[in-house]
């Protein structure tokens, strides 16, 4: 049980981390569709209960709280235009709303008519809950919060039989609204996971298990503007299999797709760290994108690979050992605002042709003037 509880917490806040930009989204887009609907049920609410009831501070209560929605409404319009929403102000902002409407209906189900049950205490505790992704935390937080402070004001305030009725309702909806809170964060969660194999199928190459060339191209194309605001080194290193359409023909495809299996694993291991990017870039070929300071070492990192790689040593199915080598070609620089980030790319595949030209087996570094081998 207490195993259950410390997973079900691991895996969501997992799920904000992952899924940060879809919380965001989620519930920006709820945030002005909920404090629209609130702004309108206020207006025709306020003037139905203006000529039913005819109360001036129900009346009252209800133009407060309708000027409130219509200024976070305007706050949201403008802010919206300026700068893009963090997720730590969409998250304030849907908690604002939750506090706005549980006290406005607070306000009504306590003051107009204290001898008189709550009506829409118990219906709102149970829906606003569901609304927002907050931490199932938070939401407990929130909901009991309101439903004591409820039972409290209740208790003081109103006759005891609607304090009777208010403290059956309430208390059965919060426990309703919290079971419900617990339901729809299982719910998210599946459906999380299912988010995430998909993006990670999507950006992963299967046979390798590198990420692949899509997601190398657009992290080619961040990291690019990310040095070149930094003013930082970045260093491109593409990697390629020599004489692997021979090792294909000798030993059969499945082997050698074993082979770059296995690459792929050593390589995956070795490019844990954050600065360093690798990807399978085509059939046997690889790219790793090195930047910040990590891209100093490039040279180092190229040796390492190129050494380990000459090293292993592949069965055949006749358990004959096979060695294999490798070429590389590297470029280094530091990029500047306004270069094609593909320039790079182009100067590091240049280093790799020379590097084949002369002989295989090494590694090609370019620079402006000519290519060190
Ligand atoms: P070089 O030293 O000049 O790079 O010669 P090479 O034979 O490695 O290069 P070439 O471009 O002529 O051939 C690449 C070969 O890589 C051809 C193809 O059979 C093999 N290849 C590409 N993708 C895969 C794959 O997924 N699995 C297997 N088994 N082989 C692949
Ligand atoms: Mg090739
Ligand atoms: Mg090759």
């Amino acid at each position: 049980m207490f195993h259950k509880i410390r997973n079900f917490i691991d895996e969501s806040t997992k799920y904000f981390l992952e899924c940060r930009e879809n919380v965001i989204l989620d519930n920006l887009s709820l945030l002005k569709k909920a404090n629209y609907c609130a702004l309108v049920v206020l207006l025709l609410y306020g003037c139905f209960g203006a000529f039913s009831f005819r109360s001036s501070s129900l009346t009252f209560t209800y133009l407060v709280f309708f000027v409130l929605h219509g200024m976070l409404a305007f706050f949201i319009r403008h802010y919206n235009r300026r700068q893009y929403f963090s997720f730590r102000m969409v998250q304030r902002l849907c908690m604002l709303f939750v506090i706005l409407v549980m006290s406005f209906i607070l306000v009504i189900s306590i003051f107009p008519f204290r001898d008189r049950p709550a009506i829409f205490f118990s219906i709102f505790i149970m829906a606003i809950g569901q609304i927002f992704i907050f931490p199932l935390w938070e939401t407990i937080a929130v909901l009991t919060g309101f439903e004591m402070l409820f039972l409290i004001l209740s208790f003081c305030m109103k006759t005891l039989e609607s304090f009777a009725y208010d403290w059956f309702g309430s208390v059965t909806a919060w426990i309703i609204s919290l079971i419900l809170a617990y339901l729809v964060w299982e719910i998210r969660l599946r459906e999380g996971r299912i988010r995430m194999a998909l993006r990670k199928s999507s950006i992963t190459d299967e046979l390798t298990g590198l990420n692949n060339r899509r997601s190398f191209d657009e992290h080619l194309k961040d990291i690019f503007l990310i040095c070149a605001e930094k003013r930082e080194k970045l260093a491109v290193i593409m990697i390629d299999i020599d004489d692997f359409k021979q090792f294909n023909d000798t030993y059969g495809h499945p082997a050698g797709d074993e082979c770059l299996r296995m690459i792929g694993s050593f390589i995956r291991d070795y490019a844990t760290e954050e600065d360093i990017f690798a990807a399978r870039y085509g059939g046997e070929e690889i790219a790793l994108i090195v930047s910040g300071q990590k891209a100093e070492k490039a040279v180092k990192y190229a040796n390492e690979i190129a050494e380990a790689i000459s090293r292993f040593s592949f069965h055949s199915e006749e358990k004959e050992s096979i060695r294999i080598t490798i070429s590389l070609g590297m470029a280094v620089k530091i990029p500047e605002n306004g270069q094609d980030h593909l320039n790079i790319l182009k100067e590091a595949d240049l280093a790799l042709y020379r590097a084949k030209k002369s002989g295989k087996n090494r590694i090609s570094i370019y620079s402006e003037k000519k290519i060190d081998t």
